[in-house]
């Protein structure tokens, strides 16, 4: 494979984006000129080096000073620590930031459990989920909040989430909520307007 191909296999990696378009970004590639292609390789090359993973909610940030292990959510004072709100992907946590409507804390769960697979993938944090749950109960985690898309895949990714938590010791106090059932059916919290996800935060059952 050449360096081309290697690299229009790269972008068909990417979420959403299918050969067609792997390949036009590849072709675009050769059109830039060299400051900018420069400047994305020393981006790419370096984004992971600057930008960390919270070790609570594992939303990744980028350190302003120091070498904090949790992101500025996690660790504010100011923010509701007894409700945790379980959400796919980092993007649906940026579109609940901007509606500005809630103020507790976060979980990353990097995916969905699609109805017909019979194995959830290995890149959910089933585990970290746990793991962070049963820590926050120490500091009077009381509510989790389920917040994964009004569809047959977000509803499995929902009883999988449960089948976590229900084992739990003292579990049986938290209180489960969903928030997807206060969207429209088969809406997304990433593409959710603010007051869609004002209401769904408000009718949370
Ligand atoms: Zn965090």
């Amino acid at each position: 494979m050449n360096n081309l191909d290697k690299l229009i296999s790269l972008f068909e990696s990417f979420p959403g984006i299918g050969m067609r378009q792997a390949k036009r970004f590849a072709f675009h590639v050769l059109t830039m000129n060299e400051v900018d292609t420069k400047e994305l390789s020393r981006l790419i090359s370096e984004l992971k080096g600057s930008v960390l993973e919270c070790e609570s909610c594992h939303l990744f940030f980028t350190a302003t000073k120091g070498n904090p292990t949790m992101c500025n959510i996690c660790s504010s004072a100011n923010r509701d620590h007894n409700r945790l709100l379980v959400v796919e992907r980092d993007s649906d946590i940026q579109s609940i930031e901007r509606a500005g409507v809630y103020d507790g804390l976060y979980f990353v769960l990097g995916g969905t459990v699609p109805l017909m697979n019979k194995e959830p993938s290995s890149k959910l944090r089933g585990g970290k989920l746990k793991a962070t749950v049963e820590a926050r109960m120490k500091d009077g985690l009381s509510e989790i909040i389920l917040g994964f898309a009004v569809n047959p895949d977000g509803e499995n990714t929902a009883r999988f989430v449960e089948s976590i938590i229900k084992p739990i010791e003292n579990s049986e106090n938290l209180k489960i909520s969903h928030l997807g059932r206060g969207l429209s059916t088969g809406s997304e919290l990433e593409y959710a307007d603010p007051e869609t996800i004002k209401n769904a935060l408000k009718n949370r059952q």
